[in-house]
């Protein structure tokens, strides 16, 4: 038989070893670095191939690829969105992902990105509102208190200064779980039993939500000037957070617009509504926040950059860590036209 060479055998990153990776490094600073290599990747955004992802709908959920390239390496994202699944204990959100080396296509790197999801989607938001919410924002409202709510809760303490989270979910145990999750993390938490009640004092209202219909979680009225509104859980077709009106009075800013008009709260708009892209207010190119008042809206879906970006930093932290189990994932014969040769020499160890 023939043994497998050094490009062919694949590090795979498990839950297990994600879990290790982030704990070696404390979840904060993991978050920080995150949002580091993902703004990294949004200043150089003309450097991708960008498309929409590849969503095949059900009638109780969404699985997704999503793709892309910087020349150099390309990574994809396998990702569900079943908010039905949390009735029988499963998670809403799944995923893993793989990065490949451009020159060879050969794989770098195989990951579970269930976590790493949840990580890359706060830290994503932080960035987002590092850039666009009221300088000296203190105060968070984090309506859905579900798997991505703590992840949301500490990146905008490490990286925006939030310090005060007030904590609202449909489920008052869902609540309680996070407020249980984040003791001990240096947030002041308050649960509040109504989302008016939980936007009291909030510069910036996360919403992150699971529900597939267009729901909606914050009305016109809810919204006061000043405000930044990090908009997570409407990411389909058909499942929306924010009442339109909203949106009419915000100055709204995405990821990617194809996707986005698609997927994110801007489908209740008309297709030619004037948006703004985030890496172009990260890239000094377009204005954030211009004016106190105004209200700030990032309408976040998830963009394939972004698990490109995290991807290649777990990828950047194996070597030297002793973490990341190799993979013998690639057919890879000695003499590369000789696959059925090498099948067939195998059925011999085989019997
Ligand atoms: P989850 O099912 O673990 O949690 C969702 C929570 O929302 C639940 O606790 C539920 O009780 C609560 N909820 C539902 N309707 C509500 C309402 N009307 N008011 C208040 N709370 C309500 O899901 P999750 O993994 O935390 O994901 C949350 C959402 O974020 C999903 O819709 C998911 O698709 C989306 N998401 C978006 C991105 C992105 O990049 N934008 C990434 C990951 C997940």
């Amino acid at each position: 038989m023939t043994t497998p060479s050094r490009l062919a055998l694949v590090p795979f990153v498990s839950v297990d070893t994600m879990m290790k990776l982030v704990h070696r490094k404390g979840v904060e600073p993991m978050l920080i670095e995150l949002a580091a290599a993902i703004e990294a990747d949004f200043r150089r955004w003309p450097s991708f191939d960008k498309t929409p992802r590849v969503a095949s709908h059900s009638d109780v959920g969404v699985i997704e690829l999503m793709p892309t390239s910087d020349g150099e390496m390309y990574g994809f994202k396998y990702v569900n969105g079943h908010p039905i699944n949390m009735k029988s204990g499963l998670q809403t959100v799944t995923a893993f992902g793989l990065l490949a080396d451009v020159a060879t296509g050969y794989p770098l790197l195989l990951s579970e990105m269930t976590i790493l999801t949840a990580l890359r989607t706060a830290a994503t938001s932080a960035m987002a509102a590092r850039a666009l919410a009221p300088k000296g924002a203190t105060t968070m409202a984090l309506i859905g208190n579900g798997a991505q709510a703590e992840f949301q809760a500490l990146a905008f303490k490490a990286i925006c200064g939030i310090t005060n989270i007030r904590l609202y979910d449909i489920d008052p145990a869902a609540t309680a779980k996070c407020a249980r999750n984040l003791a001990g993390h240096g947030l002041t938490l308050t649960a509040c039993k109504t989302p008016e009640e939980a936007i009291l004092g909030a510069q910036i209202i996360t919403t992150v939500t699971a529900d597939k219909q267009y729901a909606t979680i914050l009305s016109d009225n809810m919204v006061g000037a000043g405000v930044h509104i990090n908009a997570v859980g409407g990411d389909c077709p058909g499942k929306t957070e924010l009442h339109r009106d909203i949106l009419l009075r915000s100055s709204i800013f995405v990821e990617y617009p194809p996707q986005t008009r698609i997927e994110g709260e801007i489908q209740q708009l008309a297709p030619d509504h004037p948006v703004t892209e985030l890496w172009q207010v990260l890239s000094g190119t377009a204005p954030g926040r211009t004016s106190a008042p105004q209200i700030t809206l990032f309408d976040s879906v998830g963009f394939a950059i972004e698990d490109f970006s995290a991807l290649r930093y777990i990828h950047a932290q194996l070597p030297g860590s002793g973490l990341g189990q190799m993979l013998d994932m690639i057919a890879d014969p000695n003499e590369p036209r000789d696959l059925f040769g090498m099948l067939q020499r195998a059925r011999t160890i085989a019997a």
